[in-house]
């Protein structure tokens, strides 16, 4: 049996291709039901809003956002990130709908056919980067 140990408490754990030990999974998925909950009562609120309110990191809400984990209906006026591709308004995710529609198009042109983990690999290292860049041009204002 494989062990690591846990990205956020340092906690050893059987590797079960997780970041996180159960514990630390089990305080992710309460928060993550806390944002939820708060949104669906306050339709509305921004995401600086809802971190003080819930006393959850923006960062982590983003990330939960980013994931795709946390979906908000699209006639809700929760939109609170900004596709990366060309900055509009989305509600989950990282693209808005037309631009993954369009990168689906040019991926389909440029890349053979049977090769989507290289599409994968280069989206996921970009994420970390602009999420961060993302925060930072929201605290400025
Ligand atoms: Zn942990
Ligand atoms: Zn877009």
């Amino acid at each position: 049996m494989k062990i690591k140990n846990c990205k956020k408490c340092n906690r050893i754990f059987a590797d079960d291709n997780f970041d996180l030990c159960p514990i630390c999974r089990d305080v992710d998925m309460e928060e993550f039901r806390i944002v939820k909950d708060f949104l669906y009562d306050h339709p509305g609120a921004d995401i600086q809003t809802v971190s003080q309110e819930t006393g959850i990191d923006t960062k982590k809400i983003i990330r939960f956002l980013r994931d795709g984990k946390l979906e908000i209906r699209d006639d809700s006026p929760n939109l609170l990130l900004d596709c990366e591709r060309c900055g509009m308004p989305i509600s989950t995710g990282r693209f808005c709908k037309k631009c993954v529609a369009e990168m689906e198009r040019e991926f389909k042109s440029v890349l053979p056919a049977n090769n989507p983990s290289s599409i994968k690999a280069s989206t996921k290292s970009l994420g970390k980067d602009s999420d961060r860049m993302y925060i930072a041009e929201r605290r400025k204002k």
